[in-house]
C-alpha cells in the first residue's frame, strides 16, 4: 500500500475513534464512512464459471463485505455488457469502473501486456507473485497501462496449464505443421511459427469449434475447467505440459478516475481482495485439477500423454526467437522484459534446489 493511502487510512480511523469517545468532528468522519459507490465490472467469462469466471463475483462479495456494504460490484459475464474480449476498452473510457480477464486477450492493443499473463516456458506462480510484488513487476504493469486510463491488480492464477486437447497426435515438429488450435497470446505466435494456425475465441466457442473439426487442438486451461467445458467429449489426445502458460496471471482493472474517487481504505480493501483471490483462484485449481484429472485418468476415451521432448524444445527456442525480436522492436517490452529476465534468472537456481529438487523425490 502507498504510504499516503495507508495513513489515510489511519487517519480516518482515528477520526471515528475519537468520534466515538465525543472528542472530534463526527460529520467529517461519518461523511467518509458513508458514502457508497456502486460499480460494474465487464469480464471475459462465461457467467459464474468455475475458477476464472466465480473469481470475479468471489472479488465482489469480499469487497462489499469488508466494506461494509459501501462499495458494491455488479459482475458481468463475457457478452453480457460488452463483447467478452471488450472489457479493457470499457473500462478504458470509463463506461464500467472495473474489468477482469486476461492480460494477453488485449495484445493488439498494447502488445507488451502479453507479459503480464505469462511468457511461455517461463514462471511458474511462486516466481509471477515475488516478481509483481516484490521485484519491480507491478510498477512496470502500472506504468503500462497508465496510458489507457487503467490501474491493474494481478487477480488470480491457474498455476501450470495443460498443454491442450487434440484430435491429432503429436509425435515430432512435423505434426505441429497445419495444426488449427485455439491458443492466445504469445503460445500462439509459437504455434504460428512453428507452422500451426493459431485461433483465438472465448470459452463460450470453444467446445462447439472443436466437435465441429473448425479447430484440431484447443488449450484451455486444465483438467478441472476442461471437463466443464466438455473438452475431454470432442478430443482424445491430452497433452502436457502447459509449456504455453506455465502460470498466466489473471487482472482486474480499474479505471483511473472511479480508482481516484475511492477513499484510501475502499482502495486497500481492493488491493487486499485481488491479493487473496490470487491465493484462493490457485486453492481451487489445486483442488479442482487433482479430482478433476482422476476422472480423465478413468475414462477409457482419453489419452493422456507428454509432448516430445523434441517437440517442446522446439517450442521453446521459438519462444526465444519471437521474444527477443519483440524486446527489439518495442521499447515498453524491453524494459517489462528486462525486469522479468533479471529476476527469473536468479530464481532458476533457487528453484532447482527447493520445489524442483523436492517434486523429483515424490516420484
Ligand atoms: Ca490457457
Amino acid at each position: 500500500m502507498k504510504r499516503r493511502q495507508f495513513v489515510g487510512s489511519l487517519a480516518a480511523a482515528a477520526s471515528l475513534a475519537a468520534c466515538a469517545k465525543q472528542e472530534g468532528n463526527c460529520e467529517g468522519a461519518a461523511a467518509q464512512f458513508s458514502e457508497t459507490f456502486e460499480w460494474s465490472a465487464a469480464t471475459s467469462w462465461p457467467p459464474k464459471y468455475p475458477g476464472l469466471g466465480i473469481a470475479v463475483n468471489n472479488l465482489a462479495d469480499r469487497i462489499e463485505r469488508a466494506s461494509g456494504g459501501r462499495l458494491k460490484i455488479k459482475v458481468y459475464a463475457g457478452g453480457e455488457l460488452v463483447p467478452a474480449f471488450e472489457a479493457f476498452d470499457a473500462v478504458s473510457r470509463g463506461m464500467v469502473e472495473m474489468g477482469h480477464d486476461a492480460a494477453y486477450y488485449h495484445k493488439g492493443k498494447v502488445e507488451a501486456a502479453q507479459l503480464f499473463t505469462a511468457i511461455p516456458f517461463g514462471m511458474n506462480y511462486m516466481e509471477m507473485n515475488a516478481w509483481l510484488y516484490y521485484g519491480g513487476g507491478l510498477e512496470l504493469w502500472r506504468e503500462l497501462y497508465e496510458p489507457f486510463n487503467l490501474v491493474p491488480f494481478p487477480c488470480g492464477n491457474t498455476g501450470v496449464q495443460m498443454g491442450g486437447w487434440f484430435n491429432k497426435e503429436i509425435n515430432s515438429i512435423s505434426d505441429l505443421k497445419g495444426l488449427k488450435m485455439r491458443i492466445p497470446g504469445l503460445g500462439g505466435e509459437v504455434i504460428r511459427r512453428a507452422g500451426g494456425t493459431p485461433v483465438t475465441m472465448p470459452a463460450a466457442e470453444i467446445f462447439t469449434s472443436l466437435q465441429t473439426g473448425a479447430i484440431d487442438a484447443t488449450e484451455w486451461v486444465g483438467p478441472y475447467n476442461d471437463v466443464i467445458l466438455g473438452l475431454h467429449t470432442v478430443a482424445k489426445y491430452y497433452y502436457y505440459p502447459g509449456w504455453q502458460e506455465p502460470a498466466p496471471a489473471l487482472q482486474c482493472y480499474i479505471n483511473t478516475k472511479a480508482w481516484d474517487s475511492l477513499p484510501p481504505d475502499l482502495q486497500a480493501i481492493i488491493e487486499v481482495s485481488c491479493q487473496a483471490i490470487t491465493t484462493d483462484m490457485m486453492a481451487e485449481y489445486t483442488h479442482g485439477n487433482a479430482i478433476a484429472l482422476q476422472q480423465l485418468i478413468e475414462d477409457p476415451n482419453v489419452e493422456i500423454r507428454p509432448f516430445p521432448d523434441e517437440v517442446l524444445q522446439y517450442l521453446k527456442a521459438i519462444t526465444q526467437e519471437i521474444v527477443a525480436e519483440m524486446v527489439a522492436r518495442d521499447p515498453a517490452i524491453a524494459k517489462i522484459h528486462a525486469s522479468w529476465s533479471s529476476f527469473i534468472e536468479k530464481s532458476i537456481p533457487n528453484q532447482r534446489i527447493t520445489e524442483q529438487a523436492f517434486l523429483a523425490t515424490r516420484k
